[in-house]
């Protein structure tokens, strides 16, 4: 498969070059030049099919010849070694938990995939070309990152978090795993982080001496795996012949884009809609046509809080950059911290259920969309699991999170990082 950065003022490339760039030198992210629809009687066939042979199928046209066969239905295999369940919680409600696999974050899957590709990619290289996957972290994505690439030869992973600013569990997922694993605790906010991570991206003294890559939803091997998700649900929900609606709490966008995609390959959705917090670029956008990219305001579903969606772009593509498709699609609403802890609240008393506060805003934009559609059924994405957000989940709920085993296996773990406090030093550590 040949992708296409979306700047268009740069060459085609492979899926191996894409995976191990990143994004485009003309800065754009990258997209694949034709999606095929799976055939109808994949669709009719699904719910007698396992997880890993569903996301083999729909993950091979992307990957193409440049993983064989039997190497890719091993990777996905691997990186699907967890449960996805789905609940229902209402009469026309349920939610998909994203939540179970090693760092109990959704982003679990496309690190785990990302790390795979990379690793399969310099498994024959005589000299091991060392690749440096750098990324900065408000919290949820760094573990992800960490633990997927842990002890995958040829890579080394650099992460970038905001000291003091992380939940205690977050800190001790990113700075305990040691091996090829390398935290960097920044004594400043997230967005100087994220500043330090783009600058070293465009600095060229690091050429010939380190090459580096993102492990952000940019990466196509970050965000593609993401369509399992959507395609699981369905499989889950088929019987109830409904019209499936998901809603997906959302920040840099490539989790609902990576839904768009399944629903190009042929997925039944009737509608997406998106949920977020005070940072409310896109239901902006569907709102009034304007789209103000701002800095991002901080909030407690803090792994959303973007103020310059990434990969807004890719949707944009996929309804032709054509706002009254993407009206047709997708529906947006936006929360405040305040409303958000009303809706944890809400589901907690009324259909015991503990969600964290990414999910619950999944929760109240779905029964936003809801108030107008009868004879649907809605699925909303719990993205991570609500002990990594034990500092701003009520206390009342909190009390009752049972811990999880793979959580207390890391409490008692030595914490090692690096303090940085610019850019200066971020860069002396790259080329030591
Ligand atoms: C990353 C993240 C999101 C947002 O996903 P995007 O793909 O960036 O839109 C939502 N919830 C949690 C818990 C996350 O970690």
């Amino acid at each position: 498969m040949r992708y296409y950065s979306l700047n268009r003022q740069a060459p085609d490339v492979s899926f191996q070059e894409a995976v191990v760039k990143g994004l485009a030198p003309d800065r754009g992210l990258y997209f694949p030049k034709e999606i095929k629809p799976l055939p109808a009687s994949f669709f009719e066939n699904i719910e007698n099919l396992d997880n890993a042979t569903i996301a083999y199928e729909a993950i091979k046209q992307f990957v193409g010849n440049e993983i064989p066969e039997q190497d890719l239905k091993e990777i996905v295999a691997e990186v699907l070694s967890f449960d996805f369940p789905v609940n229902q919680v209402e009469d026309n409600i349920s939610v998909l938990e994203l939540y179970h696999g090693p760092t109990m974050a959704f982003k679990d899957v496309g690190a785990r995939f990302m790390a795979r590709c990379l690793g399969y990619f310099n498994k024959d290289k005589a000299t091991k070309e060392h690749v440096t996957v750098l990324v900065a972290t408000s919290g949820d994505t760094g573990g992800a990152v960490a633990s997927g690439f842990l002890g995958v030869e040829g890579v080394d992973v650099v992460i970038l978090y905001p000291s003091g600013k992380v939940s205690d569990i977050q800190e001790k997922q990113l700075t305990t795993l040691g091996q090829n694993i390398v935290a960097l605790e920044v004594d400043g906010t997230f967005d100087d982080c994220q500043t330090m991570v783009k600058t070293a991206f465009l600095d060229d003294d690091y050429k010939d001496k380190r090459s580096l890559t993102s492990a952000n939803s940019i990466n196509i091997a970050r965000w593609l795996p993401q369509m399992f998700y959507f395609f699981f649900a369905y499989k889950a929900l088929k019987s109830k012949n409904k019209k499936l609606v998901f809603s997906v709490p959302s920040g840099n966008y490539g989790n609902i884009c990576a839904g768009m995609m399944a629903q190009k390959l042929g997925l039944p959705v009737h509608h997406f809609v998106t949920g977020t917090n005070a940072n409310n670029i896109v239901p902006n956008y569907l709102e009034t046509g304007n789209y103000d990219a701002k800095p991002s305001v901080q909030t407690i579903s803090n792994a959303m809080d973007v103020g310059a969606p990434s990969n807004f772009v890719r949707i944009q593509e996929l309804h032709d950059n054509d706002i009254s498709k993407l009206r047709k699609n997708l529906s947006g609403y936006s929360y405040s911290d305040e409303e958000t802890t009303a809706a944890l609240h809400q589901l907690y008393d009324s259909v015991n259920y503990i969600a964290d506060p990414h999910g619950a805003i999944g929760y109240l934009a779905l029964k936003a969309y809801l108030q107008n559609e009868t004879d649907v059924h809605g699925v909303f994405l719990e993205t991570a699991h609500p002990i990594k957000f034990l500092p701003v989940m009520p206390k009342s709920i909190a009390d009752n999170i049972p811990m999880p085993p793979q959580i207390e296996a890391i409490l008692h773990k030595q914490k090692k990082s690096i303090e940085i406090s610019n850019y200066e030093q971020l860069k002396n550590y790259l080329l030591s």
